[in-house]
């Protein structure tokens, strides 16, 4: 491998080409799961620290690491797991946050502002679509565990709303 690729930054630049499993329109990088790389001699060590635990996108996302370092020319790619601190959504780019939207999923608000998820109240959230306010909750759990299902009571379209935690 040409040893000019073999920077930090040249590491990340290509970990922002692997999409959220769940969430193809926004990264890994993005989403806020790589803590560090490090680039040493022959290894590649990437330090990501899982979103929800259990879930299982996480495995996806580790193969995806590997896959993506190996196609650029790693050899030696280590993936190590920090659970502390916790990953937050507020580690998701603000960037990232308008993508979801313009993809019509509500992104989080600032977890240290909405814990409705905690004390069984949610509160309305704008439909992404017509940005009526007139939504109600349909299920805690949508698409996927980590995501709650909403309605829109004007223009009646079902969204997805990426939890707070
Ligand atoms: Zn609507």
């Amino acid at each position: 491998m040409p040893t000019d690729l073999h920077t930090e930054e040249a590491i990340m630049s290509f970990l922002h080409e692997i999409p959220d499993p769940e969430i193809p329109v926004i990264d890994i990088v993005e989403l806020g799961v790589i803590r560090e790389v490090k680039a040493e001699g022959d290894t590649v060590e990437v330090i990501i620290t899982p979103t929800y635990s259990g879930c299982p996108a996480m495995k996806q996302m580790e193969d995806d690491i590997r896959k993506t370092l190996k196609e650029h020319g790693y050899t030696q790619i280590k993936i190590s797991t920090v659970y502390n601190p916790p990953w937050t959504t507020d580690w998701i780019t603000p960037e990232a946050k308008e993508k979801l939207r313009a993809y019509g999923i509500v992104p989080p608000e600032h977890s240290t502002i909405d814990k409705g998820w905690l004390t069984g109240k949610t509160k309305a959230l704008a439909c992404p679509r017509c940005n009526s306010k007139n939504t109600e909750l349909v299920s805690q759990f949508g698409s996927t565990s980590c995501k709650a299902l909403y309605k829109c009571k004007d223009c009646l379209e079902p969204f997805d709303y990426f939890k707070c935690i």
